[in-house]
């Protein structure tokens, strides 16, 4: 059982080609199979299948379908589904149980998808490799010695290895956008405030967005168009109309799209490989009708440095509430209040979450907020005046998603700030909070996935995912994943 897009399925499932329930017990005997992947941290086994024949039989009865009749999806394991277990890939939630749904878990099962599980990701949603994970690390499905990205990992595997269509992440500075660039798939983080956080744990509550992984734009319009609009349980979340986005899609045409490539993103620390694929493929389109245009972003340079002042800043004050007396994990060590919180938390966080809380208190003491965290404050105005400045001359910015190609497993623990490399792409359009996404261009000489990074203006979901569905490669010149077998 194949499907190239949800359309396919979808129109397999109300010709009565296929049920809801074959297409579950395929994805879970799929899941089994590659049950050492630690792709998914839970599966919803028995629930997903009585929920498969529900539909059926609503179909049978025929009720109207929903918009995401039969959807199989996957879900990252910081939203909460209520009576299910909420990880965040940390020690620190053992044995807690979300009380109740995400908004965005609303919406989508309100228009008839399916959800198979919750999938692995880096502890708290920090990291870009996934290997900050209490479950361990998810191998890369085109080829298992290397990383899949992070911190929506699990997300992105479960979609490129099809052991689910299509998969929620979360992005904060990169996590859906760069392991869909590394997993081969489509990944978007829509503008921040266009999709409820409501029921997504907080990391960075400023940056935060829950973002789409899929095989292709049009699944990821679909979902996004039943996700977004405002919600009263979301006080960021934005009023401004939901469009249709495939309709939007459908209107963009490449004659005379003006493609903005800033020159700082082409610098002597991108991988030559990835950054030959990248321009090849801008070179197409400007044969096709599109226009490249020379963009400069001075001070590109100081994204990641203010990103890790402002996230840590904020996550130091969103990871205070896990204090070992309201949720999951309390040290068995302790004897006194004082001793409690000290023992749950240093027991329950991993490294780089405490490393992050640490480096968020510092930037926020008296003494150094102003050098620090209010310095970084005034480089995100910066960026947001820049960008918005560069967007009036074109339509979309482009660039190549992570400077190099998926990297193995364990080759950038031991150095963090190589780590945080990894995102320098993506993390300018979450300090500015416009919509952005990666889409799957093409292969490096080793075979492994590359990306493009496109980034359009506030509230351009519908362009971007146009534009990128004129750049990315047919399905018949798509790899599948050697682990998708
Ligand atoms: N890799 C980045 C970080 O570690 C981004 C994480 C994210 O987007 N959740 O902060």
């Amino acid at each position: 059982m194949q499907f190239s897009s949800y359309e396919d399925l979808r129109s397999r499932l109300l010709s009565h080609a296929v049920t809801c329930e074959a297409v579950v017990r395929h994805y879970l005997d799929r899941i089994r199979s590659h049950e050492g992947d630690n792709i998914y941290i839970t599966v919803f086994e028995d629930e997903a299948l009585q929920r498969a024949r529900a539909l059926d039989r609503k179909l049978a009865l025929g009720a109207t379908p929903g918009r995401l009749f039969g959807m199989p999806m996957a879900i990252k394991d910081n939203i909460s589904m209520k009576g299910a277990p909420l990880t965040c890939a940390s020690k620190m939630l053992e044995g807690y149980t979300s009380v109740y749904d995400a908004t965005a878990v609303i919406r989508l099962e309100a228009e008839d998808a399916i959800f198979l599980g919750k999938t692995n990701m880096d502890e708290f949603a920090m990291g870009s490799s996934n290997e900050n994970s209490a479950f361990g690390p998810v191998p890369n499905p085109f080829d298992s010695t290397r990383v899949p990205g992070g911190s929506s990992g699990g997300s992105a595997a479960a979609v490129a290895a099809g052991l689910a269509m299509v998969a929620l992440g979360s992005d904060t500075g990169g996590s859906v956008r760069q392991p869909a660039g590394f997993c081969d798939i489509v990944g978007l983080k829509p503008t921040y405030g266009r999709i409820s956080r409501y029921g997504l744990v907080a990391f960075a509550s400023s940056f935060d967005q829950i973002g789409v992984l899929a095989l292709n734009c049009d699944d990821a319009a679909l979902v996004l168009e039943v996700m977004a609009g405002v919600d009263g349980k979301d006080a960021t979340s934005s009023a401004n109309e939901v469009p249709s986005y495939a309709s939007e899609m459908t209107d963009v045409s490449l004659k005379g799209l003006r493609i903005g490539v800033p020159e700082e993103f082409f610098n002597e620390s991108l991988n030559p490989d990835v950054a030959g694929v990248v321009r090849a493929r801008l070179e197409e389109l400007r044969l096709q009708g599109a226009e490249l245009v020379n963009l400069t972003l001075p001070q590109s340079d100081y994204a990641i440095a203010a990103y890790y002042i402002l996230v840590t800043a904020e996550a130091s004050s969103n990871l205070a509430r896990f204090d070992g007396a309201r949720y999951g994990y309390r040290s068995e060590a302790a004897d006194d209040l004082s001793s409690m919180y000290v023992k749950s938390r240093t027991e329950g966080f991993g490294a780089e979450v405490k490393r992050r809380i640490m480096l968020g208190t510092y930037v926020l003491s008296a003494g150094y907020y102003d050098t620090y965290y209010k310095k970084a404050q005034q480089v995100r105005r910066l960026f947001q005046d820049r960008y918005r400045e560069a967007l009036k001359g074109v339509d979309v910015i482009a660039g190549p998603t992570s400077p190099f190609p998926p990297f193995g497993i364990g080759d950038k623990t031991a150095d963090p700030l190589e780590m945080y490399l990894a995102d320098v792409f993506t993390v300018p359009a979450s300090i500015v909070g416009m919509p952005a996404l990666s889409v799957p261009v093409g292969y490096d000489s080793l075979g492994l996935p590359v990306g493009i990074h496109l980034i359009c203006n506030f509230f351009e979901e519908g362009k971007l995912l146009g534009i990128a569905r004129h750049m990315q490669r047919p399905d018949s010149s798509r790899k599948p994943a050697p682990s998708n077998h």
